[in-house]
């Protein structure tokens, strides 16, 4: 049931729910990712000289494309990543939300604006602006093969780069459905954002192909070698990698809510959600109704591949091996399943674990499975302590008593983002940057910080009028030092 890479010329991809064969797509050579690059390349001038208003309209577009056809990736993506087609309907607006957002912002992000020059430059006019980087090549992983790569889709390409994208080799059907969409929308820029099929060696091959940067979304195992790979041609890079996040729940706290929201963080989607709930603190005093709550709620779920499952299956087979490890070892260790525990073929129930030690896989490794282990602390400090005890830090989401509070909390885990009184709000809000600490990698997609991502600071001067005292030049009369010394002293010198 693996999406295998056959020889060298096709692989398969695969229903994960029954192993059907779905569709076959080749597997791109370093020679034809090099050419695919090169064509980029030439189509790179022409969005460039678009400019923010031209980019827009392709842009819009092209969303207008993606809206009009949701119900048909939709079906896709439940076909080829096992999620629930009203999950898929959730992910592609989200997508399509993105789209419109970074189209509309580049300008006011990314145009050039003025900079007070200050007094030693007050002869100058500084501008500052963030021209593209040229070709970005996008390598996406499989569990949101929408909404993940339209993050550095979206922002690379309104902040004027040709894109070349290689999705994971589990859903390159629905990354083709997204690169006709371009096609069927922007027939002048056919190579403006173009595809590649294959697994690991092709996206290696695309780290050095030439491109001007690689925005890479998968495990952070494998960005180790996407860095390696970049490293030897310079290639900056954007990692978005994986997590182990987790859920705070303080003294006083909506209990009921806070179980609803850990298990939609923890479950949906079959808990394969880099920013999925994985872990959840519960201050003592709330920690059994907490506990009897989830319970409660997780016992209800249906996985399954019908209409009407709370999730799907576990969308890469080697990844069940994994999850199964990480209950085994909880178990193991004293940890005990209130619910779920078993594994059936892909499927896997919704397991809600207690008293696992946090030196248990289950606790420290990324499980990517509908698993959550509920741990009672004494105190939010204690909870905080253990929350950020991890090598990674994407997100995490914080119930508390009141909203201050609560954001109090937020500012003390060691994540990118933090929902407060909520789940994975944050991946919402268009404007908010997106991305990780430690082991969840470095960069932002999404909001301001994701379109400057793309581009490169361009600092311009130009001289208003010549100083009357010149201070770059030969022509510097010697008591100008003295003079600088103090104005300096009397600027800065005090206090
Ligand atoms: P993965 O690391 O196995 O693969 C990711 C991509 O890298 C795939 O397209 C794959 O073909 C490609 N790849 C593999 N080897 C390569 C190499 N040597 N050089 C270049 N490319 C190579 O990850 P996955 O299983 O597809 O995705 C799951 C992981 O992604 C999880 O850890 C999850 O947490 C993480 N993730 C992170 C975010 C985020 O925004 N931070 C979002 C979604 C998923």
């Amino acid at each position: 049931m693996t999406a295998t890479i056959i020889a060298t010329d096709t692989f398969d991809s695969l229903d994960p729910a029954t192993g059907a064969v779905l569709s076959s797509w080749p597997v791109h050579s370093a020679e034809q990712v090099d050419a695919v690059v090169e064509r980029a390349k030439e189509a790179a001038r022409w969005w460039a000289e678009l400019g923010f208003a031209g980019r827009r309209t392709h842009l819009t577009t092209w969303k207008a494309e993606i809206a009009r056809g949701l119900p048909e990736l939709a079906r896709l993506v439940h076909a080829e990543n096992g999620k629930p087609f009203h999950d898929a309907v959730l992910e592609i607006t989200l997508a399509v939300d993105h789209i419109a957002w970074a189209a509309k912002n580049a300008r006011r992000v990314l145009g050039p604006r003025r900079i007070r020059s200050g007094l030693l430059a007050a002869n100058q006019a500084s501008t500052l602006e963030y021209p593209p980087l040229g070709v970005v090549g996008v390598i996406g992983p499989w569990n949101y093969p929408v909404f993940t790569p339209m993050g550095s889709l979206a922002c690379a390409l309104a902040a004027g780069n040709v894109v070349v994208f290689k999705p994971s080799e589990h859903t390159p059907a629905i990354g083709a459905w997204l690169v006709d969409a371009w096609k069927r929308a922007v027939p002048a820029g056919p190579s403006v954002l173009q595809l590649l099929t294959g697994a690991g060696p092709t996206g290696a091959a695309l780290c050095r192909a030439g491109v001007d940067k690689i925005a890479f979304t998968g495990s952070a195992a494998t960005g180790r070698k996407v860095m390696a790979a970049c490293a030897e041609g310079l290639v900056p890079v954007l990692m978005e990698c994986g997590g182990k996040d987790a859920m705070i729940v303080a003294e006083g706290a909506d209990v009921a809510a806070a179980a609803d929201a850990a298990l939609w963080g923890a479950m949906s989607n079959a808990g394969q959600t880099c920013i999925g709930i994985e872990r959840v603190y519960v201050t003592d005093s709330s920690y059994d109704a907490f506990v009897s709550e989830i319970t409660r709620r997780a016992a209800a779920l249906e996985p399954g591949d019908g209409e009407g499952a709370s999730y799907g299956p576990i969308t890469m087979p080697g990844q069940v091996e994994i999850i199964r490890r990480h209950i085994a070892d909880a178990l193991a260790a004293g940890g005990r399943a209130l619910t779920g525990g078993t594994i059936d073929g892909p499927f896997v129930t919704p397991t809600v674990l207690v008293d696992v030690p946090e030196t248990s896989s289950a606790v420290t490794e990324e499980t990517f499975g509908p698993t959550v282990t509920v741990t009672r602390v004494s105190d939010v400090q204690e909870a905080l302590r253990r929350t950020n005890a991890t090598s990674y830090g994407l997100a995490g989401s914080v119930f508390a008593a009141s909203s201050k509070a609560g954001v109090e909390i937020a500012r003390r885990m060691r994540t990118g983002m933090t929902s407060v009184n909520a789940v994975l709000a944050f991946a919402s809000v268009p404007g908010l940057p997106f991305g990780g600490v430690g082991e969840s990698g470095f960069g932002r997609i999404h909001g301001d910080d994701g379109l400057r991502e793309f581009t490169r600071a361009k600092a311009i001067t130009r001289q208003r009028f010549a100083l009357p005292v010149p201070l770059t030049s030969f022509q510097r009369p010697d008591q100008v030092t003295g003079q600088l010394v103090r104005v300096v002293r009397l600027r800065h010198g005090r206090g």
